[in-house]
């Protein structure tokens, strides 16, 4: 078992054998296996509770959850979204594929999300509306950006694929702007196998995304929208409420490890580590992150790690506006912090089973290169 050895920059959470089988068994009295079932159902209804949010719809994953989402509000075909280069490629894309473009806003230099004082000027009378991402888990300015909305009458969708089970001020970052995407890929806080939802405040865009995750079909006989396949089936569901079980208790142990690198790694003058004093935040401890002295230090970091057996990410690295599929369309934008950070971050695995020795191993391996 030689995976066993490496250390991935996350891994799984699953739950016990035993439990999974026992959970799965109805299915086969039932044969019903998809298509909005019963364990669909309550792992809706568990999920608004635990997101705290009033409406919520379950996708077949975050990337189906963010397209359906941005289709469910109609834009006009053409229109212009607000965007950040400082995420994963399928924000962009799910931009692009519901026929609007992304304009790309630059990040600020603290948190790494939407620079809220660069959007104004990117709005013209094509844009329709804001998609900023809570990047790591580190949440937008969620007022700023509703300030900017309201002025100009334009919708804001989130990508909250990094921050499941976040609050702000005790209210549910689900909460936030016009819809809020999820991902519950196997790679995230929790996970449904793949899987991901929408929240919103709005019953009737529940309505819509039932029907656009289930091909458009409203009833049996009406098809209202052109829409996708994206519902989660029912052995993701059962997946997800037993993961769920285990969340709270995952994300503590995600933070005594998150506090053993800054335990090491906080106090070195030659390393930038995640700022996490807003006290009004529920943090997920999603992802470790360390920023270095330049490009050149953190590959050598990379490659370091990774002759140890320890594979680490540069994540987000191309940033998205220069994702080769853009053929350099989006050169000469201005998304300089953007690019500038996404030269030098190192995201270091972080997951609940991680030994603390491997952390200070971790740790010891960068502070030795840093200083060297
Ligand atoms: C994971 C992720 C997605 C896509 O989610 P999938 O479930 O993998 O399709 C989108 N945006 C961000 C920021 C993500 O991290």
């Amino acid at each position: 078992m030689q995976n066993d050895e490496k250390i991935f920059v996350t891994k799984a959470s699953m739950p016990d054998y035993e439990e999974y089988i026992e959970m799965i068994k109805p299915l086969w009295d039932s044969h019903i296996i998809t298509n909005m079932g019963k364990y669909h159902q309550k792992l809706e209804l568990a999920l608004r509770q635990y997101l705290c949010v009033p409406e919520l719809s379950l996708m077949v994953n975050g990337h189906m959850a963010l397209e359906m989402a941005i289709q469910a509000f109609d834009f006009p075909k053409g229109s212009e979204v607000i965007t950040t280069p400082f995420t994963f490629i399928s924000t962009t894309h799910a931009i692009i594929r519901n026929g609007l473009k992304p304009v790309f806003c630059d990040i600020n230099p603290v948190n790494f999300t939407i620079d809220v004082d660069k959007i104004e000027e990117l709005i013209t009378e094509k844009t329709v509306a804001i998609v900023p991402v809570h990047v790591y888990g580190n949440v937008c300015d969620v007022e700023k950006i509703q300030e900017i909305a309201y002025k100009y009458s334009l919708k804001v969708i989130y990508d909250a694929c990094h921050a499941f089970g976040e609050t702000i001020n005790g209210n549910g970052i689900g909460n936030f702007g016009d819809a809020s995407v999820f991902s519950f890929h196997a790679t995230k806080v929790f996970n449904t196998i793949e899987g991901g939802a929408v929240t919103f405040k709005n019953h009737e865009i529940y309505e819509k995304l039932f029907n656009l995750k289930n091909f458009g079909i409203h009833g049996e006989e009406l098809i209202q929208d052109v829409g996708a396949n994206a519902k989660l089936n029912e052995f993701c569901a059962i997946m997800g409420l037993c993961n769920l079980k285990k969340v709270d208790e995952n994300i503590s142990l995600r933070k005594c490890k998150f506090e053993i690198y800054d335990s090491f790694l906080r106090e070195s003058y030659h390393i930038e580590t995640p700022m996490m004093n807003e006290l009004n935040i529920r943090h997920n401890y999603g992802y470790y992150y360390c920023i270095f002295k330049n490009n050149e230090e953190r590959n050598t970091i990379y490659e370091t790690l990774r002759e140890h057996e320890i594979y680490p990410r540069k994540y987000f690295y191309p940033i998205a506006s220069d994702a080769a599929c853009f053929k350099q369309k989006y050169k000469d934008i201005d998304v300089n912090v953007a690019r500038n950070i996404s030269l030098r971050i190192l995201v270091l695995p972080l997951y609940p089973e991680l030994a603390d020795e491997k952390i200070e191993q971790i740790c010891k391996i960068i502070l030795k290169t840093v200083k060297a």
